[in-house]
């Protein structure tokens, strides 16, 4: 027991039922071009403004609905944003707007507001939208002077709304906003763009694909357009070309899981922001950082990115790359190292064999990540050596030297090229030992789910009686469960996640026309949770069930009341996940039984099982990139390794550090021995002891109108544009 005189430890969390909305309006608005996924976040600042307490207005078509009051500016119900998470385009409407750009238009807007007493703002647009912003809260305090010596808005209503807070969003599809590693809407587009990629692909064999950007230009600033790329082609390499412009399509469609939750992310944050902010709080913008959200000063960000423009028209093409932040650095860099075969001769020549294989299930975007190890590799001077079939292959000796060519087009496909079984080492090091030996192996790179951080594990403690495994070895999180300690996010999860999204948007649909109707849909996951409440949010479930939040007879019953309380309102459907495991008893017949029951006469149920396609398809562009980046990050390390442990004419590598994961954690990507996860591993359900997705869970709960307590600590300091990398990171641009 602890002495009566011990200081109690204290509780640094924060909770956000502390903050309060009462009493406050918000204001939302979309400006500038439209963007899949602003619907989404449109609809997170609505519900969380009305669950603290807050009356929301929307502010219809930009600011154009600003200056012109009226109608345009709407107060928002909780219904008035349900079923348009999966919209395209934005719902409210968006403008280009030049009376705002004047004084006097500003002035008719600020009016607008006031008369409604709305001094919080949340815009949702690109840079241009945000500058907009932020000049327009600066000029505020003038505006309400002039506002009131014209006799337009009296003492007290210049009192009451003196201070206006402003809180950015960035939607576009260009992602050419500093600050953000993602802007809303850009992973939509990019979905758009390998959609047609792919189909373009299956047209013709021996296929090659050159993307331009509609501003590309040369060292001179001259402009590259496609029809002179085509030009070229036919006149120097007399190909026949074909030029597709994509255009509006890459703005159209569905958004897609990334930019749901995104979005809703962003959305809950940004009303998090204004309920805190002071009247010395600058405007800032919501941004995502690594897999955080991070608040910054809004102006930092424009000028930041006005930054990188200017760097253009001075043609300073490097300082360009280096203003828009590591992450892009590190994409341009890697496409540049995949994509220019270099001549034999100018590779460096290691003599190093490195093997790399896949253990476990298959995962959407394995194939990109042996890509790209393959092609680093060789261009890092090594032989690369590819193994079938998991570690049955190994020992086996399915063991065989792999190309550059070899591993062409593999990026966009799903599955494992490679071959891929769940077989663990532990039986088998004897033979795979020889395999090591006969095959010459001096490091390996393992790209699978929990099965493969469990065979690392067996290496590693198998490293004092086999020699054989004293060496650089690395695994790749891939598995659509997202269940592997170490990393916030694997490879194939969001692959994975998008199909149940479209599955459940689908299935949501089917319903349309019917009435009172409750889907009960089943995802895989394993014990992890992680498809179930992310799928959840990005398809706007209504309750997800899952392991990791127990749950008893008291609480079916409440989600019911819950849905029978929904029916009365204008939306009639409901939806509900359950993860695969999340109870024994509590099957998804029996959920679906009870429902059907306890339901009767106010809503029907259908069940779902969504079953092996959540492993199938073709990876997402998220997948492949994240696949082709961290496997690339891997090598390099190897490489490293490689060169530090080559002592007396071989390699020797036995330390803790030389057996580990590439994993995204928070922020940053990190090399973690495999060694050191063991303690943060349940290995009984093979999850992770702590996952931090399950901070989303309440904001789930949020949007389906449910109370609960939400742990607000992760937010709310405003940082600085060039500081929200730690220094040592090599951060990659993901949720
Ligand atoms: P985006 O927000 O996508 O960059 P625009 O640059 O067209 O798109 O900006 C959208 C709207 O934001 C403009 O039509 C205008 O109403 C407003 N806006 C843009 N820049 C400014 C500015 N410097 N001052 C005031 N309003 C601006």
């Amino acid at each position: 027991m602890a002495g009566a005189g011990a200081p109690k430890r204290q509780d640094t969390r924060k909770f956000f039922e502390n903050l309060s909305g009462a009493g406050k309006s918000i204001a939302v608005l979309t400006s500038g071009g439209d963007a899949q996924g602003m619907n989404a976040a449109v609809r997170a600042v609505v519900r969380m403004g009305i669950y603290v307490g807050a009356k929301v207005y929307f502010i219809h078509e930009g600011y154009q609905g600003m200056v012109d009051g009226g109608d345009n500016i709407k107060e928002a119900t909780w219904e008035s944003v349900s079923s348009m998470l999966q919209v395209g385009g934005t719902v409210i409407g968006s403008a280009r707007c030049k009376e705002f750009r004047t004084h006097e238009g500003r002035l008719k807007a600020a009016h607008n507001l006031v008369q409604r007493n709305i001094t919080n703002l949340c815009v949702i647009g690109g840079d241009g939208s945000l500058t907009g912003a932020n000049l327009f809260r600066e000029e505020w305090s003038g505006l309400l002077d002039e506002l009131l010596q014209q006799g337009l808005i009296d003492e007290e209503a210049a009192q009451r709304n003196s201070a206006l807070h402003i809180v950015g969003m960035v939607g576009s599809i260009d992602n050419d906003f500093c600050g953000t590693d993602m802007t809303i809407g850009t992973d939509s587009a990019l979905h758009r763009i390998i959609e047609v990629v792919d189909a373009i692909m299956t047209t013709a064999q021996r296929l090659n694909i050159i993307i331009v950007a509609e501003g590309a230009i040369d060292r001179q600033g001259q402009p590259i357009t496609s029809d002179f790329v085509k030009d070229l082609v036919v006149r120097c390499l007399g190909f026949d070309t074909r030029v597709t412009i994509l255009g509006h399509v890459q703005r159209g469609g569905t958004p897609s899981a990334f930019d749901r939750i995104l979005a809703s992310r962003m959305g809950v944050e940004a009303v998090l922001a204004l309920l805190e902010a002071s009247a010395n709080t600058p405007a800032c913008v919501v941004s995502l950082v690594g897999n955080q959200a991070v608040r910054l000063p809004l102006m930092e960000c424009v000028q930041m990115t006005q930054e990188v423009q200017k760097a253009m028209d001075e043609k300073k093409f490097d300082e360009a790359v280096r203003l828009r932040g590591r992450s892009f650095e590190n994409n341009l860099s890697t496409y540049r190292l995949l994509s220019y075969r270099k001549a034999d001769s100018e590779l460096p020549n290691s003599s190093f064999n490195v093997a790399v294989m896949n253990v476990g299930a298959p995962a959407a975007g394995m194939n990109a990540a042996v890509r790209s190890a393959v092609r680093v590799g060789i261009t890092e001077g090594h032989k690369m050596f590819a193994v079938n079939d998991g570690f049955e292959g190994f020992y086996k000796g399915q063991i065989k030297e792999i190309k550059w060519g070899d591993v062409g087009g593999w990026t966009g496909q799903g599955g494992s090229l490679l071959g891929t079984k769940r077989t663990l080492p532990g039986k088998h090091l004897d033979k795979i030992a020889e395999q090591m030996r006969i095959h010459n192996i001096n490091a390996l790179l393992v790209i699978g789910g929990f099965e493969a951080f469990e065979s690392l594990l067996q290496l590693y403690e198998a490293r004092a009686d086999y020699e054989e495994f004293c060496i650089p070895m690395c695994m790749l999180p891939a598995t659509i469960s997202n269940n592997v300690p170490g990393t916030d996010l694997s490879i194939g999860a969001d692959t994975s996640l998008n199909a149940i999204v479209e599955t459940c948007d689908r299935i949501k649909q089917s319903a349309s026309g019917t009435k009172r109707r409750v889907f009960i849909i089943e995802t895989m996951g394993g014990y992890c949770g992680y498809l179930a409440t992310v799928g959840g949010l990005a398809a706007g479930a209504d309750t997800v069930y899952i392991y990791e939040e127990p749950f008893d007879i008291r609480d079916l019953q409440a989600n019911v009341e819950h849905l029978t309380q929904k029916m009365k309102t204008s939306i009639q459907r409901g939806l509900v996940l359950r993860n695969e495991n999340c109870n024994e008893n509590f099957t998804t017949d029996f959920i679906y039984q009870l429902y059907t029951e306890e339901g009767r006469g106010v809503f029907d149920c259908r069940k779902n099982i969504l079953g092996h396609m959540q492993q199938g398809g073709a990876p997402s562009p998220f997948d492949r990139n994240f696949g082709t980046k961290v496997a690339a990050k891997a090598m390099q390390w190897i490489t490293r390794t490689l060169k530090d442990s080559y002592k007396g004419g071989r390699v020797f590598a036995n330390s803790e550090e030389t057996a580990c994961l590439l994993g995204m954690r928070r922020r940053a990507m990190v090399f973690q021995p495999v060694s050191q996860l063991r303690d943060e591993t349940d290995f009984v359900h093979r999850i992770p002891k702590e996952q931090w997705w399950l901070k989303l869970r309440p904001l789930m709960k949020i949007l389906a109108k449910y109370k609960t307590s939400y742990d607000v600590s992760d937010s709310g300091q405003l940082e600085h544009v060039t500081r929200v990398r730690p220094k040592e990171s090599n951060t990659s641009s993901a949720i």
